[in-house]
């Protein structure tokens, strides 16, 4: 990736800087895939990252967005994303959002537990309207990612287990204020081997013969998102696989003829175009290492401290010889460690660091932690 080095001369670290050209290309590259089949729809997980910019660009190509609360609805529709290409999950919607939805007039909610069902029921009810709903069901795959990031096993707090879901379908048509239109998944994120996705179709499959069987064919089946990236090798991989990702659905799910599939990808879409961008403070020799110690921290990128992340680091001024360094952060905290072991060209003061692949669940996540300010944000195309 090339990095407009003299124009960040300019500008205040630490920054997140996204490559509009790489999110153009990789968003052009979902729009050619999907387009080899007529029923798939890609909604872009927007809890991945909302900044504006970066949303009005996924809007221009088409792409309905995922939200899981309020302000995500209200932040996608300043973008222009139309009501009806907005779906709504999350296991604890308010009341305010439920309306706020309903009010919007969204294309479905994404319903995780009976409780959850009856409230947007009434809530419909009084405003007299009808919801349209998706079932969010747990399949129980083990999706082979970091027990943070797995969300489709039956310990986790998601969706409506198998062995509860026979008791919904019976509940359903109690309900006068909600309209069944779909079956919701979602296992997890950052996943590189397709074998959990297989698993997932095979599931679908027999849950849909199931409702076949009650003569229930729904309008939609919503397989989440969960496509990972190459966050160890960015520059090889700019773009993630689309192509197979989607043949895994072509090859091994079944749908109905007028069935609908929707993806909600967040990760995929948004991660290789970003960087979080940040000066080296102070070089400092410890015991039997060097730290590098620079302006950004876990408050501006969390997922090495959360998820013991890994994110390829490069110093984008130097061309020194190759050191090892332990690159660390300013935030009191132990954890508040962007790389042990780095190899980066000789590290001085002053020279700008570019941390790779922090284009989802980076910017969104920073916090003022230590009274700190947030992070700025900069587009390829706008310095
Ligand atoms: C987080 C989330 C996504 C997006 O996950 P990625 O791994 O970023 O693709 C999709 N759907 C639901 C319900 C989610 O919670």
């Amino acid at each position: 990736m090339h990095f407009p080095v003299e124009k960040f001369n300019l500008l205040e670290t630490p920054f997140y800087y996204y490559d509009t050209d790489l999110l153009r290309e990789t968003l052009r590259t979902i729009s050619q895939e999907t387009g080899r089949y007529s029923q798939y729809h890609v909604h872009y997980a927007v809890k991945a990252n909302a900044n504006p910019r970066i949303l009005s660009i996924i809007r221009e190509y088409d792409l309905g967005a995922d939200c899981v609360s309020g302000g995500e609805i209200k932040a996608v529709m300043k973008a222009g994303f139309p009501a009806d290409k907005i779906v709504f999950a999350g296991v604890g919607k308010a009341d305010w959002e439920i309306k706020l939805g309903l009010e919007a007039g969204i294309y479905c909610f994404n319903v995780e537990s009976i409780p959850e069902l009856e409230n947007i029921d009434k809530l419909a009810g009084e405003m007299g309207k009808t919801a349209p709903v998706a079932l969010r069901i747990n399949p129980n795959i083990d999706a082979h990612t970091h027990h943070y990031i797995t969300t489709g096993l039956n310990e986790n707090k998601f969706g409506i287990s198998l062995n509860h879901f026979e008791k919904v379908l019976d509940y359903l048509p109690k309900l006068s204020h909600v309209h069944f239109k779909g079956l919701h998944f979602h296992i997890g994120s950052q996943i590189v081997d397709m074998s959990p996705f297989q698993m997932l179709c095979n599931r679908i499959n027999e849950i849909q013969e199931n409702l076949f069987r009650r003569g229930i064919v729904v309008d939609v089946i919503n397989v989440g998102g969960g496509l990972g990236v190459d966050y160890q090798t960015p520059d090889q991989h700019p773009v993630p696989d689309f192509a197979n990702y989607f043949a895994v659905f072509h090859k091994y799910l079944k749908l109905f003829s007028q069935q609908h599939l929707f993806f909600e990808l967040g990760r995929a879409v948004v991660c290789q175009c970003g960087s979080l961008i940040t000066r080296v403070l102070y070089v400092k020799e410890g015991e039997n290492k060097k730290f590098a110690i620079v302006d950004a921290g876990m408050t501006d990128l969390i997922r090495p401290a959360l998820y013991q992340a890994h994110h390829h680091i490069e110093n984008i001024v130097s061309s020194r010889a190759i050191e090892s360094y332990d690159v660390v952060g300013p935030i009191c905290e132990s954890s508040d460690c962007f790389g042990q072991n780095v190899p980066l060209s000789g590290t001085f003061r002053g020279d700008f660091i570019a941390i790779r692949s922090a284009g989802a669940y980076g910017e969104i996540m920073a916090s003022q932690y230590n009274c700190r300010r947030l992070p700025g944000s900069h587009c390829s195309d706008e310095i």
